[in-house]
C-alpha cells in the first residue's frame, strides 16, 4: 500500500479490522452514544441563541440531504456504466457561519466553552439571554479570553466567526494551504491571523505552543478535541432522521454507504463513530483524501496512525483541496476510524476539479474542491477490483439497486464568486474524460 500511495495514483484500501464499536476509551474517559445524545440536547437547547445570532434555517443547525440524480446520470459517460441505488449529497456546504462542516464542531465547542465560563462566573448564560446579546458582564469576561486554533482554512474561519460573534478574542494559526479569501475574511472581522510557511501539522504545533501557559486562553486542538468530535457526531442523528423521513429504513437489504472527505480526521471520525453505533453492519463507511495528502489512509494501512506523515514516504501534501491538506492524522480519529471504517480511498486533484464542474453543470450545486472527494466513492466500489470484492464479500451486489449512498459535501457556499468561477473553468477545461 505504501508504494501505491507513493506513486500518487488513486487507490482504495479495505480495512481488515472493521468492527462495530459502541464505546470508545479516550483520555481516561469513555465516549458512547449517550455523549452524542447529550451533545445534541445541548445544541437543541441553544437553538434560540443560534437562530438569533447565526441565521439558522428552521432554527436548527442542520443541512439538507439532497438527491443528485442528474449528477448520477452524468457520471455514466465517465464510468462507462452506472452507479446503482439512491444517491444523496449531504449538504454541509450550506451550513451557516463558515459554509462548511466546521460549523458543526466549531459552534458546539465554542458554545460549550462560553456557557461553562458564564456558569463558573455565576453570570446569566447565553442561553438565558437567548434572544438578546450576552450581558455586559459576560461580554467583558469573553473579551478577556482568547481562543487559539490552527487550521488549513475552514476551521479557522468557523471558529473565528463564531468566536468573534460571541465576544472572544481569536487567534488563528493558518497553514500555508489556507486560501487568501479565508485569511482576508478573518482579518476583516478582527481575528488575529498568524500565517505560517509550514504545513498543517506545523501550524497545530505552533498554535499549541503559542497558547500553552497563557492565562485565559483556550486552544482548540483539532488533533485531539472531544468537543469537536461530539459536535460533528450529532450529524449522524440528523442523517438518520432525514433518511427515515424519506422512507429509507436501513437494513441488510437496504444498506447505507457514507463517503466522508478526510483531513486530520476529526469530522469524519465523529460522524462515523455515531453512524456505526446507530446502523452497525448495515452502514459502510469510507474516507476520501487527495492523492497528495492521504494521511489517514497511510496511518491506518500501516497501523502507525499519527506516528507517520505523508512526507516520510515522499509525498508533498500539495493539493488544491485545502480542507484536506493534512500530512498527519489525529490519534483520536485514527483510533475510531481504524475500527469503524470499511475502507479509505484517494482521489486526484484533477478529478476533484472535473467533478466540481460536473456537479455545477448537472445539479447547479457549487462546492469547494475538498467537498467533491466524497463523490467518487461509489465509483471506487463498483468500478475497482478492491471495491467490487468488498461488495461481493459482504453480499452487497444483490441489493445494489436498493443501496443508499451519501456523499458528504463538506464545504463551499462561502467561496467568493470569482474563485468559484475559476475552479469551474478549470474543471471544464480538464481533458479528463474517463474515471
Ligand atoms: C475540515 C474539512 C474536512 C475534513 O475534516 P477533518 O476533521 O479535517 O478530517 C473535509 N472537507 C472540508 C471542506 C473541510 O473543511
Amino acid at each position: 500500500m505504501k508504494n501505491k500511495l507513493k506513486s500518487m495514483h488513486e487507490t482504495l484500501w479495505i480495512n481488515p479490522s472493521l468492527k462495530k464499536i459502541g464505546s470508545l476509551a479516550h483520555d481516561g474517559r469513555s465516549l458512547a452514544m449517550t455523549d452524542v445524545y447529550d451533545a445534541k440536547a445541548f445544541i437543541d437547547h441553544m437553538s434560540p441563541y443560534l437562530s438569533q445570532h447565526f441565521s439558522l434555517k428552521d432554527g436548527t443547525l442542520t443541512s439538507p440531504l439532497m438527491p443528485i440524480p442528474a449528477f448520477q446520470r452524468t457520471l455514466i459517460t465517465f464510468l462507462g456504466g452506472r452507479i446503482p441505488g439512491h444517491w444523496y449529497l449531504k449538504g454541509d456546504h450550506t451550513l451557516p457561519v463558515s459554509g462548511s462542516i466546521k460549523a458543526r464542531g466549531g459552534i458546539y465547542t465554542l458554545l460549550r466553552y462560553a456557557e461553562e465560563l458564564a456558569q463558573s462566573h455565576q453570570l446569566k448564560t447565553l442561553f438565558e439571554s437567548a434572544m438578546g446579546p450576552a450581558s455586559p458582564e459576560l461580554t467583558a469576561i469573553y473579551n478577556q479570553h482568547t481562543i487559539v486554533v490552527s487550521s488549513t482554512g475552514n476551521l479557522g474561519l468557523s471558529i473565528g466567526l463564531i468566536g468573534k460573534s460571541i465576544g472572544f478574542n481569536v487567534e488563528v494559526h493558518m497553514s500555508v494551504d489556507a486560501k487568501d479569501w479565508k485569511v482576508e475574511r478573518l482579518k476583516t472581522i478582527g481575528a488575529n491571523v498568524v500565517q505560517h510557511a509550514g504545513d498543517y501539522s506545523e501550524a497545530v504545533k505552533l498554535g499549541r505552543s503559542s497558547a500553552s501557559g497563557r492565562p485565559n486562553t483556550y486552544f482548540i486542538d483539532d488533533e485531539d478535541s472531544v468537543d469537536l468530535f461530539l459536535g460533528y457526531s450529532i450529524a449522524a442523528l440528523e442523517l438518520k432522521s432525514q433518511l427515515s423521513a424519506l422512507g429509507h429504513i436501513i437494513n441488510s437489504d437496504h444498506p447505507l454507504f457514507v463517503y466522508l472527505p478526510c483531513g486530520v480526521g476529526g469530522a469524519p471520525s465523529g460522524i462515523a463513530f455515531a453512524l456505526k453505533a446507530i446502523f452497525g453492519e448495515n452502514v459502510h463507511l469510507f474516507t476520501a483524501e487527495p492523492t497528495h495528502a492521504p494521511c489517514m489512509l497511510l496511518g491506518l494501512s500501516t497501523g502507525l496512525w499519527h506516528n507517520i506523515t505523508v512526507s516520510e514516504i515522499g509525498i508533498d501534501g500539495q493539493t488544491l483541496a485545502d480542507g484536506l491538506a493534512v500530512g498527519r492524522p489525529s490519534e483520536l480519529a485514527s483510533k475510531v476510524l481504524s475500527q469503524v471504517l470499511s475502507g479509505a480511498y484517494t482521489v486526484s486533484d484533477e478529478k476533484l476539479l472535473r467533478m466540481l464542474y460536473l456537479m455545477h453543470e448537472s445539479e447547479g450545486i457549487d462546492l469547494e474542491p475538498s467537498a467533491l472527494a466524497g463523490l467518487i466513492g461509489p465509483a471506487k466500489l463498483y468500478y475497482e477490483t478492491a471495491g467490487f470484492n468488498y461488495l461481493k464479500a459482504h453480499d452487497l451486489l444483490e441489493v445494489a439497486e436498493q443501496a443508499i449512498h451519501v456523499s458528504w459535501a463538506a464545504g463551499g457556499s462561502m467561496v467568493p464568486d470569482n474563485v468559484m468561477a475559476q475552479d469551474i473553468k478549470r474543471g471544464q477545461d480538464s481533458s479528463l474524460n474517463t474515471f
